[in-house]
């Protein structure tokens, strides 16, 4: 199968940068792009007509839990005064007492919307460091359903996270350290790395930086080797975490994590917003963002997500002139990853006080080469002869944009994922005139809100003090009552 792109301006990729060109053509063969340039000559089974769109490299969304927005929702739960940020407390750290799995149905359709959802709003792979605990051989199926390219292996850890019935985090080890799941991490790998067309990817989860100990990253850095992938965690996002590892090691996470020797390229570090020379942090040691750049590690920057609990990295521009490389990703709902480099930019600037920061070109590099560096991946993430036929085509025709100059600038500045017209993975078409071409949106839509709603009126039965989610979380205005006698 061979598919034209024509028209419209194609985001092409000089060898060593992006670069814009006007009335162009993108050839695809089989799974790979053959020819971008100007020429329209070779012949083609089908062409797609991008007249007046802009034709992007897909993204790379580096932070997309498959899973719904039920414990997202109440990220900014105020009475976990005692959570020093560290958000996935508030729905992550059960009461160990009242602890459950959701059920299999929920988890299914968690990883399924999640999925289609950052796809959808543009991005063809996603990192994704666990959702729900659910079948395996499922998951892949999803995958292989909604079309999407994904990195994944499920989760796992030395500590878990508890709270008590007073509402008090605690940390607790796992009597088997982790390494069953560790295991099942590297059994699910060597069984599925490559499953559909090379569409699923490999790719180890040890969770966060302070419920891993020093010996379980030693044994992932050590597998991730073996099996030639690259590896996730959460590091540096919250200062509990900090105070933990400070206290139990007497170090900060970035230095922690460089001792195990899982810091190196290849090496994806989830948040990394709470290191040495950050305004909240009170550690005035060390040059963690130093010891970050010369690893080689990358970092996963998901700004929106910090900026609803009213913290920022410092800054994405810092990270940069450091020289580490940093790509981005969503956590968070909305999954659009063009509105992402919009709060990446936005946020950067503030934090830097520098009208001229964090320029276009920057964060869509983050949300586009860097990212797929950050995953050793040099076929993704460009349009280049011999890379992924990976390619997202936004629609610029819309008062939403307006006249323009210059389309990047554009995209960053006005652009949302609800502008993405056409999604092609790996020289499929996955999303056409907006809409999925394999599954019901709207019946998938119908089967999430259902789950959501369940779980959230459950969610009583789960919280600490058995509040409801309007007691955690008051909504913005009260409802009106019913009045009597109507129908
Ligand atoms: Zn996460």
């Amino acid at each position: 199968m061979t598919i034209r792109i024509d028209g419209g301006t194609v985001v092409g990729w000089s060898g060593t940068h992006h670069e814009l060109i006007p009335e162009g053509s993108v050839l695809i063969e089989g799974d790979a792009i053959s020819y971008v340039g100007t020429e329209r000559a070779k012949h083609a089974d089908q062409i797609i007509d991008a007249s007046g769109k802009l034709i992007c490299p897909g993204f790379i969304n580096l932070h997309v839990h498959s899973q719904l927005n039920v414990g997202d929702y109440l990220i900014t739960d105020a009475t976990k005064r005692d959570y020093l940020s560290a958000n996935y407390f508030v729905f992550g750290a059960p009461v160990k007492e009242k602890a459950a799995p959701p059920p299999p149905e929920s988890v299914a359709i968690g990883r399924r919307y999640a999925l289609f959802s950052a796809l959808k709003n543009g991005a063809t792979t996603i990192l994704d460091p666990g959702g729900g605990p659910g079948d395996l051989g499922e998951y892949v199926e999803i995958v292989g359903e909604i079309g999407a390219r994904v990195f994944f292996s499920p989760p796992y850890r030395s500590h878990d996270i508890f709270t008590d019935a007073e509402g008090r985090h605690y940390y607790e080890a796992r009597p088997d350290g982790g390494r069953p799941a560790l295991q099942r991490a590297v059994e699910f790998i060597r069984k599925f790395h490559g499953a559909k067309n090379g569409r699923l990817q490999g790719i180890l989860n040890p969770a966060q930086a302070e419920t891993c100990e020093p010996s379980l990253l030693k044994e992932s850095a050590a597998a991730a080797q073996e099996l030639g992938v690259p590896i996730h965690i959460h590091a540096a996002g919250n200062l509990r975490e900090l105070v933990e590892i400070l206290y139990r090691y007497r170090k900060p996470a970035i230095e922690y994590l460089a001792d195990t020797g899982i810091l190196k390229p290849g090496t994806i570090l989830g948040h990394t917003v709470f290191i040495a020379g950050h305004s909240r942090m009170d550690f005035p040691f060390g040059d963690e963002l130093k010891l970050l750049a010369n690893s080689g590690a990358s970092v996963g920057h998901c700004p929106h997500k910090y900026a609803k609990m009213a913290i920022a990295a410092e800054s994405f521009d810092r990270y940069v002139g450091a020289g580490v490389n940093i790509g981005l990703g969503t956590d968070t709902y909305p999954l659009d990853i063009i509105s992402e480099m919009r709060y990446a930019s936005l946020i950067s600037r503030l934090v830097d006080r520098k009208y001229y920061g964090a320029r276009p070109d920057r964060v869509f590099n983050a949300a586009t080469v860097w990212g797929a560096n950050a995953l050793g991946r040099d076929d993704l993430g460009r349009l280049a002869p011999g890379a992924k036929a990976d390619v997202v085509i936004v629609d610029l025709r819309t008062t939403r944009y307006g006249p323009m100059r210059d389309p990047i600038t554009a995209l960053v500045e006005y652009g949302s994922g609800a502008d993405v017209d056409t999604v092609l993975v790996n020289g499929e078409i996955v999303i056409e005139k907006g809409c999925s071409t394999r599954i019901d949106e709207a019946d998938l839509y119908a089967r999430a809100d259902a789950a959501a709603r369940r779980a959230w009126d459950n969610w009583p039965k789960r919280d600490w003090a058995g509040r409801s989610v309007e007691e955690i979380l008051p909504p913005a205005f009260p409802t009106r009552q019913r009045e009597r006698g109507l129908p």
